[in-house]
């Protein structure tokens, strides 16, 4: 979906306005002055200047600062923002084939993920009116659950593997977060999750700044990511991960899923104070943390239902299958639909999992929720 609401936030990725504060305005240069004096002026003391509005024509928005014609059509259902020169440098997660076998499916987050949705909304608090940014939206899950709370949401991603609900009912948007596509102060809150470790440092630092002056001064940014640190319970989980790879190499888990959803895992934060630098450097401050510590989660999700996810993908897998053509065996990979019961006790499990942020929410570790807010 591409609003009005969203076309009036809408900006060129890589142009900085002229104007800024007496300390970021630009001189006389053209688009190359914009390009080199780019980072030190985002980096400004007062949240730098405004991004270029872009011109609205039949099929794309056309910067008139560097020329450049960005592709927004209602067919695609999203607008696509992604700076045109850096297009090689995406992560893996523009990779068809990686989000194909990761399989979202739509429905209501469970289990961990909605932990962390339920602490985005605790924590960040988006209520009716509000105007909310998902940085790193994926395929619009999340987003759709925080527009259940009134909010309008948009999200904003490098690939476009949304869900056909999203694509409906959000406002979506290709984009780099290093090169946030919107006006200064668009959006009143803003939430990543699961995002800042696949990014060097560098990038982190970019996204922090990005954020900053999307939500502008008033704004908040709840942040869901993990510091290398851990602590004494973590060797718990440890424990439990070494167990389910072992289990992997006995063909009783499917142990592939999730090392392919680490292995683009860049891990930059080395430590909470390292994050509350990369903050500072960005004019923001961490005003409240939380942890996650995952005892209940090890067991119940990393453990107990990838077991029982094997034992029902083996069981499918013995029923007689078709064969292809050249004589191997059809992979019989098709998700199994959720049911009412599965659903009723997936909600019963997530009570549980509520449990690591309600102990164990106090004891520092790696993985943390962070509560972000402008420094004055
Ligand atoms: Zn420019
Ligand atoms: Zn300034
Ligand atoms: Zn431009």
């Amino acid at each position: 979906m591409i609003s009005a609401w969203l076309l009036e936030r809408l900006a060129c990725p890589v142009c900085l306005e002229p104007e800024g504060c007496p300390a970021c305005s630009r001189g006389s240069g053209g688009h190359e002055t914009c390009v080199a004096e780019y980072g030190e002026r985002a980096r400004c003391a007062c949240g730098g200047p405004d991004k270029v509005r872009l011109r609205a024509s039949e099929k794309s928005l056309d910067c008139p600062c560097c020329g450049a014609s960005y592709a927004c059509d209602a067919e695609t259902g999203h607008a696509d923002l992604v700076p045109r020169e850096e297009r090689a440098d995406i992560t893996q997660y523009a990779d068809h084939e990686f989000h194909e076998r990761l399989g979202v499916k739509d429905g209501p987050p469970v289990l961990s993920a909605r932990v962390k949705a339920d602490m985005m909304r605790r924590m960040l608090e988006p209520s009716a009116g509000e105007d909310v940014l998902d940085l790193g939206c994926g395929a619009g899950k999340l987003a759709l659950f925080a527009q259940r709370s009134g909010a309008r949401v948009a999200g904003v991603d490098v690939a476009p593997f949304f869900l056909p609900r999203a694509v409906a009912s959000l406002d979506l948007v290709l984009g780099d977060l290093r090169r946030l596509p919107f006006r200064k102060g668009s959006f009143s809150r803003a939430y990543t999750l699961d995002v800042l470790e696949h990014l060097e440092e560098d990038g982190v630092a970019s996204v922090l700044l990005e954020a900053r002056r999307t939500i502008g001064a008033q704004g908040r940014l709840f942040v869901y990511t993990h510091a290398m640190e851990s602590s004494r319970l973590a060797r718990f989980q440890r424990w439990v991960n070494a167990l389910a790879r072992r289990l992997g190499r006995w063909g009783l888990i499917d142990h592939e899923r999730e090392a392919m959803r680490k292995s683009d895992h860049r891990n930059a934060i080395r430590s909470h104070e390292h994050f509350d630098s990369l903050c500072e450097r960005a004019g923001l401050m961490v005003s409240q943390r939380r942890y996650y510590n995952v005892v209940a989660k090890a067991v119940i999700e990393d453990l107990g239902l990838r077991l029982v996810e094997q034992l029902r993908r083996r069981r499918q897998e013995a029923k007689p299958v078709a064969h292809e053509a050249h004589g191997e065996v059809e992979s019989h990979a098709a998700p199994v639909p959720i049911g009412r019961g599965a659903l009723a006790l997936a909600t019963l499990l997530t009570w549980l999992m509520k449990l690591d942020v309600v102990l164990f929410g106090g004891i520092r570790t790696g993985p943390f929720f962070g509560l972000l807010e402008p420094r004055r």
